[in-house]
């Protein structure tokens, strides 16, 4: 008798867990930074009481980092600091100053192509947080937007202040502040013991444990067509666990010029133009998402010639995936060493959504 026992045990079992397990897994959504946030986790231990206290502190930590650093508010402390005047020292949070800190460090890794201060050149070429009316710039136009941008004309500390060493100059975390909304709200769940989430901002994920049924997270890149629906088709499935992944392209925000050249919201330093080259999205795998972020932006400025061995000399310990156009729905993936083995990647199948 003794295995129709166990096979009874284990019935009870399943039935204990099954249900328990759908039940114990929350969904939430919510809007923030002018995108979007998802968030799923698993929640087993924590009663209705603690649940709707745990959203309001999710919640309250995508305020503060909207109120910290988002430019499409006026009562911001990176508002403020973009009106500020001129060489003396702007008091700021921590968080704020700690995330301009890593972004002038990849300005500076980058030798300019990431530059947070690329704010004027954003909204030349129409987008940012007041999107102008859309038309070519100029030469004239474009030099005098150039003329304010430069990441050594801001300086982050001595502790958390920022000082402008010229009047018109800006910053601009567009960049980098999605990925740090995703990592503030996944702090949250993990000092609340949280394990298993899942955590979105605007399509920058960090992934923790596992998901409801008990694997890594698989999180789809987007095939980077012109207007593709998001999800609809995906070029790739990541498996992941403990990990962040950020995607930056071309293909989502852009506008086509009188010569029918894409013109999207990504601006090479250098030039003062929306980037041009070949690469369609880059996807950066880190530990955390605050740099995935900044680096997917990097990496899609840098180029598909230059982005992996920059990326391996200076953070060796990321992977991304480049996808560069070759035809108008075909893609050449270019993986960095580590990236097919920490993200069980396979090629695209057919049927791959
Ligand atoms: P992402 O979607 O993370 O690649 O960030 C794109 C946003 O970053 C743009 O909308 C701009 O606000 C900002 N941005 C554009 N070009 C640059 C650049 N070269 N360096 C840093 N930030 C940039
Ligand atoms: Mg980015």
């Amino acid at each position: 008798m003794a295995l129709p026992a166990l096979v009874i045990i284990a019935l009870g079992l399943y039935l204990w867990l099954g249900p328990g397990r759908r039940t114990d897994w929350i969904d939430w959504r919510g809007t923030t930074m002018g995108t979007t946030f998802s968030i799923r986790a698993h929640v087993r231990p924590l009663g209705t009481t603690r649940l709707k206290a745990l959203r309001a502190d999710v919640d309250r930590a995508l305020d503060e980092v909207n109120r910290q650093m988002s430019t499409y508010r006026a009562d911001s402390e990176i508002s403020a600091f973009n009106r500020a005047a001129p060489d003396s020292p702007v008091p700021v949070s921590a968080a704020f100053a700690e995330v301009c800190a890593l972004a002038m460090d990849i300005a500076s890794a980058s030798g300019g192509a990431f530059d947070p201060t690329i704010g004027p050149l954003v909204r030349l070429w129409g987008f940012g947080p007041t999107p102008a009316v859309i038309e070519m710039p100029n030469a004239e136009s474009i030099a005098a937007a150039r003329a304010r941008v430069g990441y050594t004309n801001v300086l982050v500390g001595p502790g958390p202040t920022l000082l402008k060493r010229m009047p018109d100059v800006e910053l601009d975390l567009g960049a980098i502040a999605k990925g740090y909304g995703v990592d503030a709200a996944a702090r949250v769940l993990t000092e609340a013991g949280v394990t298993d989430f899942f955590v979105e901002v605007g399509g920058e994920v960090l992934a923790h444990g596992t998901n409801p049924r008990g694997e890594p997270w698989r999180i789809g890149v987007d095939r980077p067509d012109y207007d593709a629906v998001p999800g609809a088709h995906l070029e790739a499935i990541l498996a992941l666990s403990n990990a962040a992944v950020a995607t930056s392209g071309d293909y989502r925000n852009y506008w086509i010029d009188d010569q029918d050249r894409v013109r999207a919201h990504i601006i090479d330093p250098a030039t003062g133009e929306p980037v041009a080259h070949a690469l369609a999205s880059v996807s950066v795998v880190a530990s955390n998402c605050t740099l995935a972020d900044a680096l997917a932006t990097t990496l899609f400025v840098l180029g598909p010639e230059r982005a992996p061995e920059w990326l391996k000399a200076h953070y060796p310990d990321t992977e991304a995936l480049l996808l560069i156009r070759e035809g108008t729905h075909t893609y050449r993936e270019v993986l960095t060493e580590g990236f097919a083995a920490r993200t069980a990647y396979r090629p695209p199948q057919p049927d791959a959504r």
